[in-house]
C-alpha cells in the first residue's frame, strides 16, 4: 500500500506502490538490468499487446526500475503519472509530440533552455510543428497568439539568466478558458514549485540536475496532472481523441478510463517510447531514484546558501547588480513569492564592473566552484556565458538573452556557505586586481 501523505519529504521517500522487491525483499529498489521480461502464458502476453493489461514487455517502453521512478516522482509533484526518458530534452520533445502534428503550433515563452530554444525553433519546423514565442511579461501574449490550431502553451518555471519567474496561474487560465493545456518545464525548481496547484497540465523535467544531484547521469520525465479534460475539447487533441490505427482504432481518452485520467501519459509510453524509443536506462533510473530520496534535504540547503550568496554579491564592490529572485521588485518578485516557496532556488546571477574580461578572470580564479555548462549538482558551478555558451551570438542577440558581457551565472552547490562565500571573495578580488592593474599599465 503506498504511504499515505503529503509531506514531500515522506513523498521522496516511499512515493508510489514500491514497497520492497516482490522477488527477493529487497528494500532498494533494484536495477532491473533487462532487455526483456518473460509472458506467463500466450494469453498473458497477447492481452498485454493488446494493452488490456499493462506490464512488462520490453525494457524500451516499461521497466520495474522506472515505474518506481516513475510512481515516486508523480507522487511527489502531485501528478497521477509519470514517463521517464532518456534526457531532459526528450522530455519536452514528446511532451508536444504527443499532441502536435504538422499543420498545428504551440505558443512558447520566449525565455528557455538553450537547447528547448532550438527544439521549438529549428526543429519542430522539420516536422511542421510552427511554434509562436511571446513574451511571457504580459500573459495576454498567449491569448492574443492562440488559434484553432494552437494545441499548448510551453514555458519554464524559472528560466536563466533573466531569472523572471513565469505567470503560471495567469497563463494556465487563459489557456484553459481556450482549452490549451500548460506544459511547464519545472527543472530549475523541483518541490519549491508546485505548477500542478496554479493550473499547469503537464510537467516536464531534465532529472540529470536537482532530481539526479549529484551530476552522474542524463535523464528526463514528463508528469501528467490529470487535470486536463482533452475530450471536453476534442477538435484540439485529435491525437488523443480519434481512433488510432497503430491500436486497432484505439481513442486514447477512452482506453486509458480504466486506468484513471492518464490518456496523455499512456499515449505518450507506448506510441512515442515504443516509436521513437528514447528510454530511460534502468541504471539512470535508479541513480535518480536515490537523488530523489535527498531532494528536498539538498533544495533546503541549496536555497539557503544561494540567499546568503545573493546578499553577499549585493554588497560587494566588484559588482553592479545581482539578478535573483528574491532581490527583485515589482511584478517580478510579486510572480516570485506567489509560485516559489522555501526559497529561490539555486541560481544566481551576476553582473561585473569588469566586463567580459572580469569575467574571464573570475571564472580562472575560482578553486571551489566548477566551471560547466550544468547546473542543479550538489557541488557549486559558475559560468560565463558571454565567452562560452553565448559566445556564436552577436553582442544585440546576447543582450536579448539576458546575457551582459560581466554577467556570471552561479548554481550554488550544498557546501558550507562560509566555503561558498570565501571561494566567491577570493576570485572576486582577483577580476578587480587584474583590471586594476591592467589599467595602471
Ligand atoms: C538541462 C535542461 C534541459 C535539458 O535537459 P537534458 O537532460 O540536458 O537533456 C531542459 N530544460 C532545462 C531548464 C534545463 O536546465
Amino acid at each position: 500500500m503506498p504511504v499515505e501523505t503529503k509531506n514531500v519529504e515522506t513523498l521522496a521517500l516511499h512515493g508510489g506502490s514500491y514497497r520492497s522487491d516482490p522477488a527477493t525483499g529487497a528494500v532498494a529498489v533494484p536495477i532491473y538490468q533487462t532487455t526483456s521480461f518473460q509472458f506467463e502464458s500466450t494469453d498473458h502476453a497477447s492481452r498485454l499487446f493488446a494493452l488490456e493489461a499493462l506490464g512488462q514487455i520490453y525494457t524500451r517502453i516499461k521497466n520495474p526500475t522506472a515505474d518506481a521512478f516513475e510512481e515516486r516522482l508523480a507522487a511527489l509533484e502531485g501528478g497521477v503519472a509519470a514517463l521517464a526518458v532518456a534526457s531532459g530534452q526528450t522530455a519536452s520533445a514528446f511532451a508536444i509530440f504527443n499532441i502536435a502534428q504538422a499543420g498545428d503550433n504551440i505558443v512558447s515563452s520566449t525565455d528557455l533552455y538553450g537547447g528547448a530554444w532550438t527544439l521549438l525553433s529549428q526543429t519542430l519546423k522539420q516536422f511542421g510543428i510552427e511554434v509562436r514565442f511571446v513574451d511571457p511579461v504580459d500573459p495576454e501574449n498567449f491569448r492574443r497568439a492562440t488559434d484553432a490550431k494552437t494545441r499548448a502553451y510551453f514555458a519554464e518555471t524559472l528560466p536563466n539568466p533573466k531569472l523572471n519567474v513565469f505567470p503560471i496561474r495567469e497563463v494556465a487560465d487563459i489557456g484553459r478558458s481556450l482549452g490549451v493545456p500548460l506544459i511547464l518545464d519545472n527543472t530549475a525548481t523541483p518541490i519549491i514549485a508546485r505548477p500542478f496547484e496554479h493550473g499547469a497540465a503537464i510537467v516536464v523535467y531534465s532529472t540529470t540536475k536537482y532530481i539526479g544531484g549529484h551530476g552522474t547521469s542524463i535523464g528526463g520525465a514528463i508528469i501528467d496532472g490529470g487535470n486536463f479534460d482533452w475530450a471536453a475539447h476534442a477538435d484540439r487533441f485529435p491525437l488523443l481523441t480519434q481512433p488510432d490505427g497503430a491500436y486497432h482504432g484505439a481513442i486514447w481518452t477512452e482506453a486509458a478510463k480504466p486506468l484513471g485520467p492518464i490518456a496523455y501519459i499512456l499515449r505518450a509510453r507506448v506510441k512515442l517510447l515504443r516509436d521513437l524509443g528514447a528510454a530511460i536506462a534502468p541504471q539512470n533510473a535508479f541513480q535518480f531514484i536515490q537523488g530523489l530520496e535527498t531532494l528536498p534535504l539538498r533544495l533546503r540547503q541549496h536555497n539557503e546558501n544561494a540567499i546568503k550568496v545573493a546578499h553577499f554579491l549585493a554588497k560587494h564592490p566588484a559588482v553592479s547588480h545581482v539578478i535573483f529572485p528574491g532581490l527583485q521588485s515589482g511584478e517580478s518578485r510579486r510572480r516570485a513569492d506567489a509560485y516559489l516557496k522555501g526559497g529561490y532556488g539555486a541560481l544566481v546571477g551576476f553582473e561585473l564592473k569588469g566586463g567580459v574580461e572580469a569575467g574571464r578572470r573570475f571564472i580562472d580564479a575560482l578553486k571551489l566552484f566548477y566551471h560547466v555548462a550544468n547546473i542543479g549538482d550538489a557541488r557549486s558551478l559558475a559560468i560565463h556565458p558571454a565567452s562560452t555558451t553565448h559566445q556564436q551570438l552577436s553582442s544585440a542577440e546576447q543582450l536579448a538573452a539576458g546575457v551582459t558581457p560581466g554577467y556570471v551565472r552561479l548554481s550554488v552547490g550544498i557546501e558550507h556557505p562560509d566555503d561558498i562565500l570565501a571561494d566567491l571573495t577570493q576570485a572576486l578580488a582577483q577580476a578587480e586586481v587584474g583590471g586594476s592593474a591592467r589599467k595602471a599599465a
